[in-house]
């Protein structure tokens, strides 16, 4: 395994060179700030009429339109929803591309897929902060970076790895390390973290476990602090000192009884049912699920936004969080 820090990283790569971020959400609006205020020059490249547009001004930077900023452009970073950039890249960036540009992404979706396909005369590359916007940009000022990954689809200059790097400088990620990958990897590895482990998979353990408890009569209150609360307390155990260190923190009892109960929660059933999710991922049905599901309007996800929205947990957490001052 291969893995960068700032002393790999020749970040004059990008000196007289101009990086449009196109878009100002959690990433773009991260990243372009941290690339900004590491000495890059860079502009931020949003549709007029939108939120972002004022909030970005307001950051300083320098905003045009995707179109002017993807003609001005060495390097093109486009950093909003994966389901919109197909459609965006064709009417507003492809025509700003000029040979020997630099086409760069957070995460390797539409280039794996093939929802864009680049002409064969720019860098294709991907820099891929491990962590979301907010981190991203908090970690940077706290004078660290979140970890990130590097990729390079297609090298057209000859330096378009150095230049992935350079933005992962830029953005603070080579403090804490850049590691090498592939489109396909990155692409297949985080889809699956975020359907098997991280989002789905947790908020489906929360949510078990809570209602288990509630329907056996204990108080909602309680059963919250239990089976949400503390998830993140023991999660930043594992995360600073791993499972061992978890297992030292938690009581003797807490140990036992986790080692002895787990497998009875993710079970046989569970892991092929893991390996099946992966397998759609791999086999590209999860996309044409997800492009389906977009050009139909999103029905299945509204749907399911309004009864995630109407869970008793849900209603539980906002109480509780406002009561510990964790949320106004
Ligand atoms: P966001 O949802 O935060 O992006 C919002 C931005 O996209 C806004 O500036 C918005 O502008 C713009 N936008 C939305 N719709 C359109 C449209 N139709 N046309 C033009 N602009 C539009 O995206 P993320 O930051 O979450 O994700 C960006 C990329 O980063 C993705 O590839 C994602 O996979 C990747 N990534 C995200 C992570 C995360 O934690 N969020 C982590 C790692 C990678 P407006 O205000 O005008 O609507
Ligand atoms: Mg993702
Ligand atoms: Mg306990």
């Amino acid at each position: 395994m291969k893995i960068y820090y700032e002393k790999d990283v020749n970040i004059d790569v990008l000196k007289d060179k101009t990086i449009a971020v196109i878009g100002y959400g959690s990433q773009g609006s991260a990243q372009a700030q941290n690339m900004a205020e590491s000495g890059l020059n860079v502009v931020v490249g949003l549709r007029k009429g939108g939120n972002s547009w004022q909030t970005a001004l307001d950051d300083g930077m320098k905003v045009l339109t995707m179109e002017e900023a993807a003609e001005v452009a060495d390097v093109i970073h486009i950093l909003i929803p994966d389901e919109i950039q197909a459609q965006v890249y064709e009417k507003s960036i492809k025509p700003g591309l000029k040979e020997g540009n630099t086409l760069s992404f957070s995460h390797g979706y539409n280039i794996h897929y093939q929802y864009i396909i680049p002409p064969e005369n720019v860098n294709v590359t991907m820099i891929a902060p491990k962590g979301p916007g907010s981190t991203v940009r908090g970690q940077y000022l706290d004078g660290f970076g979140v970890p990130g990954l590097v990729a390079v689809h297609q090298d057209y200059t000859g330096n378009a790895h150095q230049v992935a790097l350079a933005m992962g400088q830029g953005s603070g990620l080579t403090r804490a390390g850049v590691l090498e990958t592939t489109f396909k990897e990155e692409t297949e590895t985080d889809l699956f973290g975020e359907q098997a482990v991280l989002c789905g998979g947790v908020t489906e353990l929360i949510k078990a476990g809570f209602q288990t408890l509630v329907e056996a009569g204990y108080q909602p209150e309680v059963a919250y602090f239990e089976t949400c609360h503390e998830v993140k307390l023991i999660v930043d155990l594992i995360y600073k000192k791993g499972f061992a260190g978890m297992w030292h923190d938690v009581s003797n009892t807490a140990e036992f009884g986790g080692l002895t109960r787990r497998e009875r929660v993710i079970t046989e059933e569970s892991r092929k049912e893991m390996k099946e999710i992966l397998k759609e991922i791999q086999n590209g049905k999860f996309a044409k699920e997800w492009a389906l599901e977009n050009q139909a309007g999103n029905p299945q996800l509204k749907r399911m936004r309004a009864i995630e929205d109407d869970l008793e947990i849900e209603k539980q957490g906002k109480k509780l969080r406002k009561l510990c001052g964790l949320e106004k």
